[in-house]
Formats: structure tokens, sequence, C-alpha cells
């Protein structure tokens, strides 16, 4: 016997009812914080004249540039106390878009140097962040988490990331941007000191490198999950290496296609991945430049005739911790 949320989600998705289905709890397990929300809503309340990109990348560079785009609303120019208050701006677009999609769980990655505009401060960022997150605990449940930007100089990531690991604030620990850049092995030490403070170890991989990549992105970083991970279906080993371990995989399936990893839905290696009994979650990744919610992808899945409506419901209860 399904539960209600479970029914109510078949039906919206039978249906194609997006009221009923933003009413069913789902989970973002796979959201950058100061890139999660709605691109119109974020450049008209902060008075900004930016057009909509193209949701295009045929190279990783080019989406880089669009992160550059949006990113120098708060970095470039403005003083360091202006940088944060737009930053946090972002932060609110986030979970105003999550929240009126119907998430009622996410978990966000905070880049470890924010630090920076605290002057080093952990324990007033902290709380500016967590007062921030305690505004919204009648509406969602805001997991944070830590991040990495693995392409920084490892003296400036150690700087940074250990006083939020010591700080105990953070419930897991993420590592990002172009995974052709800064080997995991770079970075083993910092992912023990998280295991060791409790924390729960993601990081990206297999967004552009291949299967041997994840499997060893995810021996030697120790992880209890992935961000994106999708290469792996071009493995039978690594697939049944995920599968035995039980490593879920947060799929974004808009940022994989229009990054150009995958050609459409119907073609992504989510279908793959599930046949080899590996775990996936469905999320949004950076939604102000794919402009996708969950709910879309959802639909989006279902519309491909791949997936039963068990399936994609069984994704979406994927996302939330056992504890939930
Ligand atoms: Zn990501």
């Amino acid at each position: 016997m399904k539960d209600q949320k479970s029914l109510d989600f078949i039906t919206a998705l039978e249906t194609g009812d997006r009221d009923l289905m933003q009413r069913v709890p789902r989970a973002d397990v796979h959201n950058h914080v100061a890139l999660g929300g709605d691109f119109q809503s974020w450049t008209k309340r902060a008075g900004l004249d930016l057009k909509e990109g193209k949701h295009h990348f045929p190279d990783f560079t080019i989406f880089q540039d669009e992160i550059e785009i949006i990113l120098s609303y708060p970095y470039k120019n403005p003083t360091k106390k202006q940088t944060w208050d737009r930053l946090f701006s972002l932060f609110a677009e986030t979970y105003e878009l999550a929240i009126s999609d119907g998430i009622s769980y996410i978990e966000p990655v905070y880049d470890s140097t924010f630090l920076d505009f605290f002057d080093m401060n952990t324990e007033l960022m902290i709380k500016t962040i967590g007062d921030q997150i305690d505004s919204y605990k009648s509406r969602i449940t805001i997991m944070p988490e830590i991040g990495i930007m693995r392409t920084f100089n490892i003296k400036d990531v150690e700087r940074t990331i250990f006083p939020c690991i010591e700080s105990g604030f953070f419930k897991a620990l993420d590592l990002y941007a172009d995974e052709r850049v800064g080997p995991p092995e770079n970075f083993k030490h910092i992912y023990k000191a998280a295991k060791k403070a409790g924390m729960k170890l993601k990081a990206h991989a297999g967004e552009l490198l291949d299967a041997d990549f994840v499997q060893r992105s995810v021996e030697i970083l120790n992880l209890d999950e992935v961000q994106h991970g999708i290469s792996a279906a071009n493995s039978k080993d690594v697939m049944t290496f995920l599968a035995d371990r039980q490593t879920r995989l947060n799929i974004c399936p808009s940022s994989n296609i229009q990054l150009c990893q995958v050609d459409s839905y119907k073609t992504h290696p989510l279908r793959i991945l599930l046949d080899n009994g590996i775990k996936a979650s469905v999320n949004t990744d950076d939604a102000i430049i794919f402009g996708r919610k969950s709910s879309d992808e959802f639909f989006s899945l279902y519309e491909t005739d791949l997936y039963s409506t068990e399936e994609l419901n069984q994704i979406r209860l994927n996302g939330f911790p056992d504890t939930l």
C-alpha cells in the first residue's frame, strides 16, 4: 500500500498536474547555493538588465563564462560587504525557487572561500548563514554543505576548508568545478578530516571524465554519494562497484543535456544506471543557468516512456535521508 504522497506524485505524473506535483515533498541534494534561483526573479529583484543564456554549452569553458556573468554581480567591483550581501540574496533566490517548486528538503553547498568575506571569522559566517536557514525552517529543511573549488590553489583551500569542517555546522563535504583539473588525490586528507568529523562525503565525478574516474574518486575520497557520476554507465564493472557499495548518484539531467554530455532525456544514462542496480536521485544543479526546476525534471523523464511511475517515485524518495 502506497502512502498518499506517493499516490499523489504518480497521479501528478500521469495527468501532467503541475500543481499537484508541487504539493508532493521532493528533495534537491545537488544544488549550488549561489546558482539555484530563478533567473527572471533574480534579475528583476537585483535590478539587472541581463539576457538569459542560451541553455546550450558545447564546451565547459562556455558554461564557466555563463557562471562568471551571474557571479560578476556579487564579485565584480563591490566591497566585501556588498559582495556578501549580494551572494546572500542569491541564496535567498535558491530557497524561494525550491519552496515554490514544492521542494521540502535541500542540501545546498556553500563554498569554503565565503569565509574570506568574514575575515576568517567562522563563527560569524555560520551565524549569518544559520540565521538565514532558520528564517526558512517552517517552509523547507535545509542541510548546509561545504564545498571545495577543485581548481583553486590547495593551500587556499586548506586555509578555509578546515575551519568549516571543524565548525560542525556543515553536514557534508563536496568537491566541484572542472573535474579535469584538481585530481581527487589532492583532497584525500581533507576528506579524511571530514569523515572524522562525521560528515557525509560527496564529490563531483563522471560529469566530464570517464567511468574509471568515478571509481577512482569514490575509492580515494571514500565517497558516500557522487554528484553526477553518469559516465559510470559506460562500464559494467564500475556500475557493479557502485551498486555493491550502494553509492548513490545525485543526477541532474538538464545539466548533463545542456552541457552536451547527453543528447536528450531519452538517451540519458539514468536508465542504464537503474538497470544495473544503482541508486539515484534527480536534482537541479544550477537552476539559475539551466532554467529547470525539480518538477520539470520529473515530468521530462516521465515523458520519455522509459521509466515507470513507481521508479520515478523511488527516485523521488531516494533524495531524502533515512532519518526524515
Ligand atoms: Zn554540480
